[in-house]
């Protein structure tokens, strides 16, 4: 579309003006005439389907009738009069009642024609009723053939002012008046004939007056297309820009530190999907570009191990590293587990916390800075300004969808040009998401587990089966093994969060005598030191049960523990629940997790326990809860935003998503920077459109 017109505000639009532009502007957002066409209807009324008065319930909501008015009467309340019609399909009655607009009413309706009633239905003791009913002759109505018609969202202070849904489509019509035929074409030639696509005027003329639902559909197709494949496009520019502008470590051997380790030291071997995952991090090592690549990879799929080996690799090439954590717990298991891993190899490694001490902090932030630490493990306090590498070539960031985006670029800052950087997430999040999200970085995937895991056998349990369970739990203490239970974590409320989780404690110190159990318990709002004292006695094997928030959740390793506990299971999120499995069934034996609901839940709750119980596979589970809760929760606000999307929905248009990607892929392959003639209308898009301002990828 040609700019200035779709600059112009809607004011100027035939039967618009000043005021009601006003109240659209402070209502809807809706300020030009760019926003009025992408304002799209929310749903579209049947208008093809007629109703007969005996078939009508409650659950039909807007419907029209055939028939004819048998009379109508001007009646009295109080000193306000109204209009009541007899309305009749030839077999029944249907009361119409009108408050306003009386005497046009009276003038307009001719007793026994046949009209069109259309309108929203009133029920009151099980009667239907029409007030303010749209009518038409049934002659006007044939004429125009409408099949389905728009309905656009209100507020209360619309329909007050006048804004009805008529006046939407009776504004909307003149809008396309006003824009006549400017109508640019977004895409080129060979993607308009590979979908068959229907033009930009028609798509968007249709999507809101479509004549059927096939029209419909091609014009729902079209932009949405259009705006996947522009999402996908300035992914894939941006991602192409950095590649070009930051020239990237070059670590071109594979030296002693990874050949020791691969050789003499490591315990199992890799899963294919790990070597290959090793090999899209050593390709990229070696390209002298700077890798920023997301590792995805299910609960207890072997992530860690991937980037030690990547680390290793680093510090052959001469350069230092860095692993951030969102939590100490985490910082300090993964800590722990490479001074284990790598004691054979010398390595000068340290942890970086909240809660190191001064002086520790200061050795460690000296020794950087001489470039004798080679690895630095820690939480965001590795981020803060003052910590300084010497060399750094390589950042690990481990639980991705703790970070912020702005965190993620302070690790950027830490050398020039900027490190490697290796993205790790803690739970699968859907394909669409992944794409529309991080189409900007590169992607890996760990679609296997280390072999020999079993799945961790799932079930829910009503409060009622307690004692049961915990006679379930005492068996398998006895066979050596350890237990955890874990309570939720309420935000609203801390305190009541605490209460619950002592409560619990209680409850189990009484049903488990000190003298036989010991029972530990771990809380975020416990001292560092006291929660990893809790954490290590855990860990070492000292603890039988531990009692606990969600503080757990995130990649906590104790491969002796085989029964996950989750109290108020119906609670908890699916990724979370999904999380709070993957603590179990990490070693040799078999594991459990137990889900605890009240005795009765909502369906959502139902839905989410039912999909545990059915399957462990963490992509799967994210499907359904992306399904269940929508991207914008699933992201939570700090990031929904990116996906505000205006007619794609991430749920239904997977296929087009990724045909989308495919095509923008193919099209920057031939053609990077947009140059060629059959790409004009795309670079001339993304350059000039008011919503792309910002893109300034290509030169
Ligand atoms: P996550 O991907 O959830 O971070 P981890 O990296 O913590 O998973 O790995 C989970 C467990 O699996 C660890 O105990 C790790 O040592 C073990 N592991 C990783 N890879 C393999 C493998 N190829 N064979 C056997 N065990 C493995
Ligand atoms: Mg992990």
């Amino acid at each position: 579309m040609k700019d200035n017109k779709l600059n112009t505000s809607i004011e100027f639009v035939k039967g618009v003006g000043k005021i009601r532009a006003k109240i659209l502007k402070e209502e809807l957002g809706v300020k030009n005439c760019f926003d009025l066409l992408n304002f799209y209807p929310n749903k579209y009324l049947d208008r093809s389907r007629f109703y007969k008065i005996n078939e009508l319930s409650d659950t039909n909501i807007y419907i029209q009738i055939i028939g004819v008015f048998k009379n109508i009467t001007y009646k009295k309340s109080g000193n306000k009069y109204r209009i009541e019609g007899l309305f009749f399909d030839g077999d029944s009655n249907i009361k119409v009642i009108w408050f306003k607009g009386l005497s046009w009413v009276e003038k307009s309706i001719s007793l026994n024609s046949k009209y069109v009633l259309f309108g929203k239905l009133n029920w009151f003791e099980k009667k239907p009723s029409f007030v303010h009913p749209d009518f038409e002759k049934y002659e006007n109505f044939k004429n125009k053939a409408i099949k389905l018609q728009p309905v656009y969202s209100s507020t209360e202070k619309l329909s007050n002012s006048g804004i009805s849904n008529k006046y939407f489509i009776k504004i909307i019509k003149s809008l396309f008046d006003f824009l006549d035929n400017q109508f640019d074409e977004n895409l080129n030639e060979t993607i308009n004939k590979k979908y068959k696509l229907i033009s930009p005027r028609q798509s968007f003329y249709n999507i809101h007056f479509p004549s059927d639902y096939e029209s419909l559909e091609k014009a729902r197709f079209r932009l949405k297309y259009e705006e996947l494949f522009f999402n996908q496009l300035k992914f894939k520019l941006t991602h192409n820009k950095i590649k070009n502008a930051n020239s990237g470590y070059f670590f071109p051997n594979v030296g002693s530190k990874f050949n020791k380790f691969y050789n003499e030291n490591l315990v199992f071997e890799l899963t294919n999907s790990q070597k290959r995952v090793i090999k899209e991090i050593r390709n990229d090592f070696s390209s002298k570009k700077q890798m920023i690549r997301l590792l995805q990879g299910d609960v207890g799929s072997g992530k860690t191990i991937v980037a030690l080996m990547s680390i290793l690799i680093s510090l052959d090439n001469g350069y230092q590293t860095c692993l951030v954590a969102p939590t100490e717990i985490l910082a300090f298991q993964h800590f722990k587990n490479f001074q284990e891993n790598l004691k054979y190899l010398k390595l000068n490694i340290s942890l970086l916390t909240g809660s190191s001490k001064i002086s520790e902090r200061k050795k460690i932030l000296n020794d950087l800075r001489n470039g004798t630490l080679d690895i630095l493990i820690g939480t965001h306090a590795v981020l803060e300004d003052n910590v300084v590498f010497k060399k750094l070539g390589f950042a690990v960031i481990d639980e991705q969808h703790r970070f912020g985006v702005k965190q993620r670029s302070k690790i950027w800052k830490k050398n020039n040009p900027p490190p490697h950087i290796l993205i790790m997430t803690a739970t699968p999040i859907p394909r669409t998401l992944t794409m529309s999200l991080y189409g900007d970085l590169d992607l890996s995937v760990i679609d296997e587990l280390p072999p020999g895991r079993k799945d961790v056998i799932t079930v829910a349990r009503k409060d009622k089966n307690r004692l049961k369970v915990f006679g379930f739990i005492r068996d398998q203490i006895k066979k050596g093994r350890q237990i955890y239970i874990v309570y939720p974590l309420i935000e609203e409320s801390k305190k009541m969060d605490l209460k619950f989780l002592e409560d619990g404690y209680e409850s189990i110190l009484k049903e488990f005598n000190s003298k036989e159990y010991s029972i530990g318990i771990v809380h975020g709002r416990m001292k560092s030191p006291n929660k990893d004292f809790e954490m290590k006695q855990f860990a070492n094997g000292k603890t039988d049960i531990l009692v606990s928030t969600t503080v757990i959740e995130v990649g906590v390793n104790v491969p002796n523990a085989s029964v996950m506990i989750i109290e108020n299971a119906e609670r908890f999120g699916l990724s979370q629940l999904h999380q709070l499995r993957g603590r179990v069934g990490r070693g040799v034996y078999d594991s459990y997790c137990i889900l605890m609901t009240k005795d009765k839940i909502s369906d959502d709750a139902k839905i989410r326990i039912d999909a545990m119980v059915n399957t462990n596979d963490g992509f799967k589970i994210s499907e359904v809860d992306l399904k269940l809760r929508g991207p914008g929760d699933i992201l939570g606000t700090q990031q929904s935003g990116i996906l505000d999307f205006k007619i794609a929905d991430l749920v239904e248009d997977e296929k087009i998503l990724s045909n989308a990607s495919d095509d923008a892929s193919f099209l920057l392959k031939n053609d990077p920077k947009l140059i060629l003639n059959e790409n004009y209308n795309i670079r001339r898009f993304i350059l000039n459109n008011p919503l792309n301002k910002s893109w300034n990828e290509i030169g």
